[in-house]
């Protein structure tokens, strides 16, 4: 049988590659959809914790635009902040008044981010703040951790985790070898290895930057001293530390990873919940060094789009509505469905770990923790291809690739867990091999 979502896919392909806008929305790592291939579902809509495919399938969302909608989907808050800010307009190029308010509402919520800049992606915000690293250092290298990503800019894609792991491809094509050797890697969560090539490169090494929780090879909780010693390190060397908050910014603290784990960052990058579902993201941090950014500073980067007033009126909805105690309730909301789904897999006796930190987390079919990418990739990585099919068949939406991690949104309430956690053991107990 055809289904919509088969047939429109079927267009997509002869214009898109792989008819999709971002390949981790193909569904290759698992296998392939119901159309077969890498085809995922079209969707139609969303409301809530819930979306519907163009063939009227409905699904609990844990996915949730990869991060941002910590709202859910269509939140009111956010559809009428649209409504109120779009009808003068979408896009000036001319500083706004929300620009500032939701720089200010960052800076209030992250003290470490002192000043900041709007981008429309977590990838520009990455990029930029490398830029910044390298001018205040005068330093070219960077390190980052196995299995991190940080966007696809050039210097990035170096053992870059989740999409790229997906894909099997372990490098890009078209980044030249020359950008690429001033990446160094080392292990998540190893910080005498960091420490060993840190040292070696002493002198050149202009930051460290890291995901402070794993999004991107699955979850993955950093050891209690691995990010103070980061920081210990990258002064000892003389380098920036950049936490690349993109995934864990207002989802793993109300402050985020500074206030979670007690560690200074130098420059911070954020997205996804900051646009509120729409395109914003930022860089920021101490001020001495924000005021090195065009115009204040040398370092040059500009967006037509940056601070667009719909992506800002958005974040600030966003921002407004998760309060600290929001925050926790989601966060007790999602603890509730990991311990419920570590439960489910003991009873069917299937290896299975699962964490979280605030609203994010994931899961691995392996019996171990998992502390870096290496553990990550010796997960049961067919198990969780068959556990994928199973949930999606029963109406719940994981995203599609053993090295991503979910969320979960104010929209998932106390029954939406509950139908879940019924779901997730039926699909757990279908797909034992
Ligand atoms: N950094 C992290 C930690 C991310 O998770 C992502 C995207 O998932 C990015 C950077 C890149 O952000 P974007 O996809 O908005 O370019």
């Amino acid at each position: 049988m055809t289904t919509c979502s088969a047939a429109l896919m079927r267009r997509a392909r002869a214009v898109m590659p792989g008819g999709v806008s971002s390949p981790v929305r193909a569904f290759g790592g698992v296998g392939g959809g119901g159309s077969g291939g890498d085809d995922p579902f079209v969707v139609a809509r969303g409301e809530g914790a819930r979306i519907w495919d163009v063939d009227g399938r409905e699904y609990i969302d844990y996915v949730l635009s990869w991060g941002p909608l910590v709202l859910g989907h269509a939140a009111p808050a956010v559809l009428d902040a649209l409504h109120d800010t779009m009808a003068r307009g979408t896009s000036f190029g001319i500083p706004t008044e929300l620009e500032t308010r939701l720089a200010e509402a960052i800076v209030q919520r992250m003290p470490q981010v002192e000043m900041l800049r709007f981008v429309s992606s977590g990838t520009e915000a990455t990029m930029s703040a490398v830029r910044v690293a390298r001018a205040s250092t005068g330093r070219d290298a960077i390190l980052k951790f196995d299995g991190c990503y940080h966007g696809h800019a050039d210097g990035f894609l170096v053992r870059a985790g989740s999409g790229v792991a997906t894909l099997g491809l372990p490098n890009s094509p078209g980044v030249p070898a020359a950008l690429a050797e001033l990446t160094l890697v080392a292990p998540y969560n190893d910080i005498e290895a960091a420490a060993r090539i840190a040292r070696s490169h002493e002198g050149r090494l202009a930051a460290i930057i890291v995901e402070p929780v794993v999004g991107n090879a699955g979850f993955i909780a950093p050891d209690p001293a691995f990010l103070p010693a980061l920081r210990a390190l990258a002064d000892e060397v003389g380098a920036l530390l950049i936490f690349d908050e993109v995934m864990t910014g207002f989802r793993i603290a109300p402050g985020g990873a500074g206030e979670r784990f007690g560690v200074t960052a130098d420059l911070t990058t954020l997205g996804k919940v900051i646009g509120g579902g729409l395109p914003a993201a930022a860089y920021g941090g101490r001020r001495d060094l924000m005021m090195l950014v065009a115009p204040a500073g040398p370092v040059y980067q500009a967006g037509t789009l940056s601070g667009n007033p719909l992506a800002m009126a958005a974040g600030l909805a966003t921002l407004r509505a998760l309060t600290p105690e929001l925050h926790d309730r989601i966060a007790r909301r999602t603890a509730r469905l990991v311990g419920g789904l570590r439960e489910s897999a003991a009873r069917h006796g299937v290896p299975f770990t699962a964490d979280s930190a605030g609203s994010m987390w994931g899961f691995f079919f392996r019996a171990e923790p998992v502390r870096n990418y290496a553990d990550a990739l010796g997960s049961d990585v067919a198990a969780f291809r068959r556990f994928f099919h199973a949930a999606l068949a029963r109406g719940v939406y994981l995203a599609p690739s053993p090295f991503e991690a979910a969320f979960l949104s104010a929209a998932h309430g106390d029954a939406e867990i509950e139908t879940t956690l019924d779901r997730l053991d039926d699909a757990l107990g279908a797909a034992r091999s």
